[in-house]
């Protein structure tokens, strides 16, 4: 039996480390809201959406939000009629969500024509990885 090899030139050659190292049970990442604690979503939902999942924005009075993006947020509430003005993602309007139990603000929900329709930007500092206690 003739084996073909594809000859790779050595200096990109790909460092095959042993991955076979025993991989932690992994857990689902969960995400609360910092301020009750309710579960705001989890890290299974975090998309990229105008090439990053965490964006850097300025709102139009110079406050400034680090967001990540989730394609789903059950834990939030949107609040009033979509807009468009200073939409940060082009083609999408938002609307303001919080809480559903403290009703903290906890980010936006963005809404587009194209997919993903509907997709969520939360910031940063108004989530936290673990339930309090
Ligand atoms: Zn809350």
């Amino acid at each position: 039996m003739l084996l073909l090899r594809k000859q790779t030139d050595s200096e990109q050659d790909i460092d095959e480390e042993d991955l076979s190292e025993e991989a932690p049970e992994e857990e689902e990442e969960k995400l609360y809201c910092a301020k009750c604690g309710r579960l705001i979503t989890k890290g299974t939902w975090r998309i990229s959406m105008s090439g990053g999942h965490e964006h850097t924005f300025f709102n139009p009075s110079g406050m400034i939000f680090k967001l990540f993006c989730f394609k789903e947020a059950p834990g939030v509430r949107g609040q009033g009629a979509p807009s468009s003005e200073f939409t940060w993602f082009k083609g999408y309007k938002w609307q303001v969500v919080h809480c559903a139990s403290c009703s903290k603000q906890m980010g936006w929900r963005f809404m587009g024509s194209r997919a993903p329709r509907v997709f969520f930007a939360l910031i940063q500092s108004k989530l936290i990885n673990r339930k309090p206690e």
